[in-house]
């Protein structure tokens, strides 16, 4: 089969290699689209993957093409998939908290993932479609599981107001979510052209959206989302949370963070709760972040496929990270489409 296979940083090739062998219990899935995270252009271009030679890509949906015993229920079907494999036996796996699995394995950065025509996938983290969700819509169901399982660590109620700092995919989903949930106040601080036009589609007021995060700072939030990972945004965060207000730190940090007292004094007298997101909820067949993200999808009231702004065939995956590393266009989602 024909895979995009990074052999070593900045080094990755499009070419030829075996097709996936399968272990008890896990399936062929033919890759129908995969995006590309945010997450992958470091990985393939500044740090490298865990392990090389690896095919990257951990958002991606297909079909099964055969599984491992060639009697499952699995065979044939539409598929999302959960890249984070848990060892299933450390705490957190014991308390189904899969996403804080202390030995983890990962589709696409500690195993081979979906920039490949197929992919091995273990049977446990198959989703099955519904008929009217589409495999471009599919690939979007872990950034969309990571946006959710930030808001949904929280009440929010339609009354409260909301700022989400920076609008890059996991951005732009966390309003999305946000609007769909009916939530009245929510801003956004983007800085693009692309993210002002989106932002609007998804029910964003013109006067919700500010282009920089001083303008922001006039106002006061119930709950701030810090999607950036930047110094000064986490001390805007701080800055514009209202007295006993949330702050959700999102965004991967770029650096070693320093909160200047008089700051540090703000987290203290407007007694703000500070959290941390990682990662999303997954437990098969139950109401996790995935089942939710789902159940919205099929209902049609989300349309995370909006946010795709870049499309290719896997042969050309490349032309698309090498914007998102370059910034030489405007970008939401970049994604790999088998026609
Ligand atoms: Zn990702
Ligand atoms: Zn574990």
């Amino acid at each position: 089969m024909k895979a995009q296979v990074l052999h070593d940083i900045g080094d990755i090739r499009y070419e030829e290699v075996p097709l996936p062998e399968l272990k008890e219990g896990w399936a062929l899935v033919k890759v129908m689209a995969a995006g590309v995270c945010g997450s992958d252009i470091p990985r393939i271009y500044r740090t490298g993957a865990h392990v090389h030679p690896l095919i990257p890509g951990h958002e991606f949906s297909g079909q099964v093409i055969k599984t491992f015993s060639g009697e499952s229920v699995w065979d044939g079907k539409r598929v999302g998939v959960f890249p984070l494999i848990p060892c299933g036996e450390c705490d957190c796996c014991r308390k189904h908290l899969y996403e804080m699995c202390s030995s983890y394995n990962y589709l696409g950065s500690r195993c081979d993932g979906g920039f490949a025509e197929f992919v091995a996938v273990p049977e446990w983290n198959l989703m099955e479609l519904p008929d009217n969700v589409s495999y471009r819509q599919a690939a979007m169901l872990e950034p969309m599981a990571v946006a959710v399982h930030a808001v949904r660590q929280f009440v929010i109620d339609r009354d409260s107001s909301v700022c989400i700092i920076g609008l890059g995919t996991i951005g732009l989903l966390i309003s999305m979510f946000l609007k769909a949930e009916g939530v009245k106040r929510v801003c956004v601080v983007g800085n693009k052209e692309a993210q002002r036009k989106h932002a609007g589609s998804l029910g964003i007021h013109a006067e919700d959206y500010y282009t920089d995060i001083q303008s922001a700072g006039k106002h006061r939030f119930d709950y701030v989302f810090e999607c950036v990972g930047k110094n000064e945004t986490l001390i805007q965060a701080i800055n514009i949370a209202a007295p006993a207000g949330h702050i959700i730190f999102v965004g991967n940090p770029y650096s070693d963070m320093d909160i200047p007292k008089d700051i540090y004094w703000k987290i203290l007298r407007k007694q703000l709760k500070v959290s941390g997101t990682w990662n999303s909820s997954y437990q098969a067949d139950s109401d996790d972040d995935w089942h939710y993200v789902l159940k919205h999808l099929s209902e049609g009231d989300i349309h995370p496929e909006e946010l795709i702004t870049h499309e290719y065939a896997l042969s050309d995956i490349v032309k698309g990270m090498d914007i998102m590393r370059d910034k030489t266009e405007d970008y939401v989602k970049v994604m790999c489409v088998n026609p």
